[in-house]
């Protein structure tokens, strides 16, 4: 059976038909939702070369060319794949309703239905979405108890979005897995569209060339194609990592980075802030970009202000000309909140002037607020989520409290007016988990005796937080007892990693995981069994990705959207409602047509 069975079939058979290898698909897939006006590329993937005499696809009944505005390409024999493809790039919808969408080679059948929807008027001037990439339930935990302290069971204070007024648990599976990673789940959340893991601003399909699967709009083109307002990016991780390139990028490979560099120069983001230089230089000194182009040279000439230290960006942004800035502090990843503030571990000491999350975010929000016309900022905490993946626990919670430290400057900025939309989410979680402390006074070799849970547990002897909320100390006697479900095998020391990167295990010379044997002679050190393979194809040499709900917080206009359970398209959704980035009346009167070459 290659072929989803009609809508008519049911979703029980459907379920268990989607389930099967299929040859044939619709892209748009079935259920997806499409605002009113936004543009994508809608294509059929049939099971075989057809005969093109027989293909016929209709869209509610007609055919789709009337609806669509123009014929579909048949390409006869895809990528020598044996198959054939219909594909129509940029195709604009203009009127909600149901589309249901059949397509036939004559022979088979498959139907895929659409909801096509509009928003109501504007209601946010501004939109600020924080990620917390990869926030688990326990960074927020453990954040707060660090930052905040905690005394007989009531905490003495909460997080910057612990009192927002809106929350949601959110779905992050994509189409191909229950398990998503960041690239598929930021597209969900800039274009409200599912994708699979490894895809950014596509739906992945059968094209053999990364750069030419069915591509749905991003908010930052919406933006940009619809109306004036400035878009702003900003995180630690490089520019070009999945979760900033979720607001501009298409591909079907994360990795495509110099590609992604230069999709980011074509998105006309306004301010783009983060790690990642790397791909925008050529030069010996570490550029990584083999074309020999200057990325950076390129933004200056398209008039943006440029930055590579904390002060240059700040004196930028506090230049009342500036309304474009583009501001590198790392060529890869930048360090985190723990390092650069205690520890000056990782590469601080090679880029010590790395400006905070903190102060990134003022800066974007200084620039952006320029234009009249409001804006969009996406501001992401990307390292919480590498920290995790090392079971880096500390680390991760420290970055919690930045991620808190920069949303309280979102919400001093929105405070003073009435027109932002804040919202806070994860992309995905992790397997972390806040078990207990972990006493060094507790008798024993064996560093599980230390492990206390329960009455046992009571509470850490962290010092008081500093005035930014971080304990100064890291290392007490008393500590978080934070664990990871999901590892490979490693030696699991009960301590703050010291190392940054802490690297759980390697891979030996016949390619197999092991446990890194530079940790087993940490006192107490004990080699645990991981759960994940360690050989093979699903071979995996840190912690992974959980499927997990997240949490959201919200607040502002539109903020009241978000509740109960949402699946991670949604966001999108009430994003561009609080935007009304698809008003049918703006539809209508020209702005958006029925199909765009
Ligand atoms: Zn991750």
């Amino acid at each position: 059976m290659n072929f989803r069975l009609l809508a008519a079939t049911g979703g029980f058979f459907a379920a268990i038909i989607s389930s099967l290898a299929i040859a044939g698909a619709i892209y748009p897939i079935d259920r997806a939702a499409i605002l009113v006006g936004s543009k994508f590329d809608f294509k059929v993937e049939f099971d075989g070369i057809v005969d093109p005499a027989s293909v016929r696809v209709t869209v509610n009944g007609v055919d789709h060319a009337q609806v669509l505005g123009r014929a579909a390409t048949l390409i006869g024999n895809e990528d020598q794949s044996g198959a054939s493809a219909l594909v129509l790039r940029d195709v604009i919808i203009s009127k909600p309703g149901r589309y249901e969408i059949v397509a036939s080679d004559g022979k088979q059948t498959m139907t895929v239905a659409w909801e096509v929807f509009a928003t109501g008027p504007r209601k946010a001037k501004n939109v600020i979405l924080f990620i917390g990439d990869g926030m688990t339930v326990a960074n927020r935990t453990a954040a707060r108890i660090l930052s905040k302290g905690i005394r007989e069971g009531k905490y003495l204070g909460k997080l910057s979005f612990d009192d927002m007024p809106h929350m949601a648990l959110i779905g992050t599976s994509g189409v191909d897995s229950i398990i998503t990673d960041s690239a598929n789940s930021m597209s969900a959340y800039s274009t409200g569209h599912k994708s699979s893991v490894n895809a950014l601003g596509v739906y992945a399909s059968r094209s053999k060339d990364n750069l030419a699967h069915p591509k749905v709009e991003t908010i930052t083109e919406l933006i940009k194609r619809q109306t004036k307002m400035a878009v702003g990016i900003v995180s630690d991780a490089e520019i070009e990592d999945a979760t900033p390139a979720g607001m501009f990028a298409h591909t079907r490979r994360r990795a495509d980075k110099e590609i992604i560099a230069e999709q980011l120069f074509f998105s006309r983001a306004d301010v783009i802030l983060g790690g990642g230089s790397a791909y925008f230089t050529s030069d010996k000194a570490g550029g990584k970009r083999k074309d020999g182009n200057n990325m950076i040279a390129l933004f200056k000439g398209d008039g943006y202000a440029y930055a590579s230290t904390g002060a240059e960006m700040k004196s930028a942004a506090a230049d009342p000309k500036t309304t474009r800035l583009l501001g590198l502090f790392h060529p890869a990843d930048m360090d985190g909140a723990l390092d650069r503030l205690y520890l000056r571990k990782g590469s601080v000491e090679k880029y010590p002037q790395q400006p905070d999350l903190t102060e990134m975010t003022r800066s974007a929000l200084e620039v952006l607020s320029r234009n009249k016309d409001g804006f969009v900022l996406m501001v992401e905490a990307g390292l919480i989520d590498k920290y995790s993946h090392r079971l880096d626990g500390e680390r991760s919670v420290y970055d919690t409290i930045m991620l808190s430290n920069a949303v309280q400057v979102a919400k001093d900025f929105a405070a003073k007016r009435n027109d932002t939309l804040i919202i806070v989410t994860p992309d995905h979680t992790h397997g972390m988990s806040l078990v207990g402390t972990i006493d060094d006074e507790q008798k024993g070799d064996d560093m599980r005796e230390k492990v206390g849970v329960y009455e046992q547990a009571g509470y850490p002897n962290y010092p008081p937080a500093d005035a930014n909320g971080y304990p100064p100390a890291v290392d007490v006697s008393r500590r978080l007892g934070i664990f990871y479900t999901n590892a490979p095998d490693h030696f699991e020391t009960f301590r703050p990693k010291m190392d940054d990167p802490f690297t759980p295990a390697i891979k030996d010379d016949k390619g197999a995981i092991v446990p890194n044997e530079k940790y087993a002679s940490e006192p107490g050190a004990i080699a645990m069994t991981g759960n994940l393979p360690k050989t093979g194809p699903r071979a995996a040499t840190e912690g992974v990705h959980t499927a997990d709900d997240g949490v959201l917080t919200a607040m502002g206009p539109g903020a009241e959207q978000f509740k109960g359970f949402m699946d991670n398209t949604e966001v999108f959704r009430a994003m561009v409602n609080s935007l009304g980035l698809g008003q049918v009346a703006n539809a209508k009167a020209g702005k958006t047509i029925a199909v765009k070459k």
